[in-house]
C-alpha cells in the first residue's frame, strides 16, 4: 500500500490555475501540468500522524456519525480529468479541483492512454491536496475516500484506485469504489436548485448518460438501485461529436467546437437520424458515416475547408444527435413509468441538447450545470454518500473494472 502512495507521489508538480463556474460550482482548473520540485511530504505525514484519532471516531456506529456531517473526498482519474472534490452529506460541494489534460491529448486528435496515465501520476498529489485545502478543511474533517472504479481506461482508473487507498487507510477511513456512470447521474444532486430533487427524490426516475465513451439509458429506482434498459450499439453520442469535428478539422474534444459553430449557421443541411425502433437502444456510426461522406463531398476534408459550409454541417449533426437522444429518452421515460428525467455525462453540457429536454419534456427535467456535465470529483464523492450511509464500502483488494456496467443484470 504505501509503495504505492509513495510511488505517486514521488513525482510533484505545479500546474497553471483557472478558476471556472460561479458561486458553489467554483472550479479550480487547472491546464498543461508542468514539472516542479513543490514538495508533497505532507500529503503522507499528517495523515498518518492523525490515523489514530480517526480509527477511534470510526469505531463509533456510522448512524451516530451520520449525525454530524459526512465529508467525501471523492477522485475521479477514469479519462483525461484527473479531479478531487470534497462533499458534505452527499450534495454539498466543499470544493471542486479538476486537472484537465484535454489541451495534451488535443494535440493527437484524441485520447492517448498512457499520456494520459502518466499525466494523472503527475497530477493527482497536488489536486488532492488543493481540493482539502480549497474545502478549508483538514485531513482529519475527511470523513471517508471515494474513487472512481470503472469503467474507464485501466492505467487511468489505476493512479485514482491507488491514490484512494493509500489515503483510506493512512487517514483510517471507509474506502469506497464507485462507478463512474453512477456518479454521473448523481451529478443532478449537487444542483442547488434541485432542492425537490434532493429532499424528495420521486422514484423511479429515467437516467440518460451521454458523454465521451457512453449513451445510456438507466432506470434510477432508488438512490442505490439501477437498471439498465438501453445503451449505444457503437459509438458514444460524445464520440460521435469527437469524430465529426475531426473529419471535418476541429480539435479534440469536438462536442464543445461543433455546438459553438452550430449557433452560427442554421439549416443548411440534411443527415440521418438512427432510431432503432423497438429499442431503447442508441447507434450514432451511421451519422458519423453519412457526415464523412456529405464532407467529402462538399470539400470539407481538404485543408482549404469553407467555414460557413463546415458550421452547417456542425449544425445539422447537433440536431440529429439531440433529437434522437431526447425522442427515445421521453418514450423510455414514458414506457417505465418515470416522474422525472436526469441528464448526465460530458454531452449534457450542450446548450441545445438542454433546451430541447426542457421544451419538449412534461416532466421535471434535471440537468446539473455544465461544469458538473464533465468528469469531475464531486459527482463521485456524491454517489458514494448513500453507498456509506447504508454500510457499503470496499476492501484494499478494490480493483479497477475497466467495462464496468451500471445496472446491468449479473
Ligand atoms: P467521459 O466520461 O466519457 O470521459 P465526459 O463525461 O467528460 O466524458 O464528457 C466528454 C465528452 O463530452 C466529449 O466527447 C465532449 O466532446 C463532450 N462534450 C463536452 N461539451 C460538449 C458540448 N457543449 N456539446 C457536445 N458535446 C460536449
Ligand atoms: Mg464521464
Amino acid at each position: 500500500m504505501s509503495l504505492d502512495v509513495k510511488c505517486i507521489y514521488s513525482q510533484p508538480v505545479r500546474v497553471n490555475l483557472i478558476t471556472a463556474g460561479e458561486g458553489r460550482f467554483q472550479t479550480r482548473r487547472y491546464l498543461s501540468p508542468s514539472n516542479d520540485t513543490r514538495g508533497n511530504a505532507g500529503l503522507i505525514a499528517v495523515p498518518l500522524l492523525i490515523t489514530i484519532q480517526l480509527r477511534i471516531k470510526y469505531f463509533l456506529n456510522l448512524k451516530q456519525a451520520h449525525a454530524f456531517t459526512v465529508n467525501i473526498l471523492g477522485i475521479e482519474t477514469s479519462c483525461d480529468e484527473t479531479a478531487a472534490s470534497v462533499v458534505a452529506d452527499g450534495t454539498q460541494i466543499l470544493s471542486n479541483v479538476i486537472a484537465s489534460q484535454a489541451e495534451m491529448h488535443s494535440a493527437h486528435g484524441g485520447i492517448v492512454p498512457e499520456l494520459a496515465s502518466r499525466q494523472h501520476i503527475l497530477a493527482i498529489s497536488p489536486v488532492i491536496r488543493e481540493a482539502v485545502v480549497d474545502a478549508s478543511l483538514s485531513w482529519p474533517d475527511i470523513d471517508a475516500v471515494a474513487v472512481t472504479s470503472g469503467p474507464g481506461l485501466a492505467g487511468a482508473l489505476i493512479v485514482g484506485v491507488n491514490a484512494a487507498k493509500g489515503l483510506s487507510a493512512s487517514l483510517g477511513v471507509p474506502l469506497i469504489g464507485v462507478n463512474h456512470l453512477e456518479g454521473h447521474l448523481k451529478a443532478a444532486w449537487l444542483a442547488e436548485e434541485f432542492d425537490v430533487l434532493r429532499d424528495h427524490p420521486e422514484f423511479p426516475l429515467m437516467g440518460i448518460i451521454v458523454s465521451g465513451g457512453h449513451t445510456e439509458l438507466i432506470v434510477i429506482h432508488s438512490h442505490t438501485k439501477y437498471e439498465l434498459i438501453g445503451a449505444t450499439r457503437d459509438d458514444a453520442a460524445g464520440e460521435a461529436f469527437d469524430k465529426c469535428a475531426r473529419i471535418m478539422g476541429m480539435p479534440y474534444p469536438g462536442g464543445p467546437e461543433i455546438s459553438r459553430l452550430a449557433e452560427r449557421h442554421p439549416d443548411l443541411e440534411r443527415l440521418p437520424r438512427a432510431w432503432i425502433r423497438q429499442t431503447h437502444d442508441f447507434s450514432f456510426s451511421g451519422l458519423k458515416t453519412a457526415l464523412l461522406r456529405r464532407a467529402e463531398d462538399l470539400g470539407l476534408t481538404d485543408e482549404s475547408r469553407d467555414v460557413r459550409l463546415v458550421a452547417g454541417l456542425s449544425h445539422e449533426l447537433q440536431e440529429s444527435i439531440v433529437d434522437v437522444l431526447v425522442t427515445k429518452t421521453l418514450g423510455a421515460a414514458e414506457a417505465f413509468d418515470c416522474n422525472g428525467i436526469i441528464v448526465g455525462g460530458g454531452v449534457a453540457a450542450n446548450g441545445r441538447l438542454r433546451e430541447q429536454f426542457h421544451r419538449q419534456s412534461t416532466l421535471p427535467v434535471f440537468i446539473p450545470p455544465p461544469v458538473l456535465c464533465t468528469d469531475n470529483g464531486a459527482m463521485i464523492a456524491a454517489a458514494a454518500y448513500h453507498h456509506l450511509m447504508s454500510g457499503e464500502s470496499s476492501g484494499y483488494d478494490l480493483d479497477v473494472d475497466p467495462s464496468l456496467r451500471l445496472g446491468k443484470a449479473a
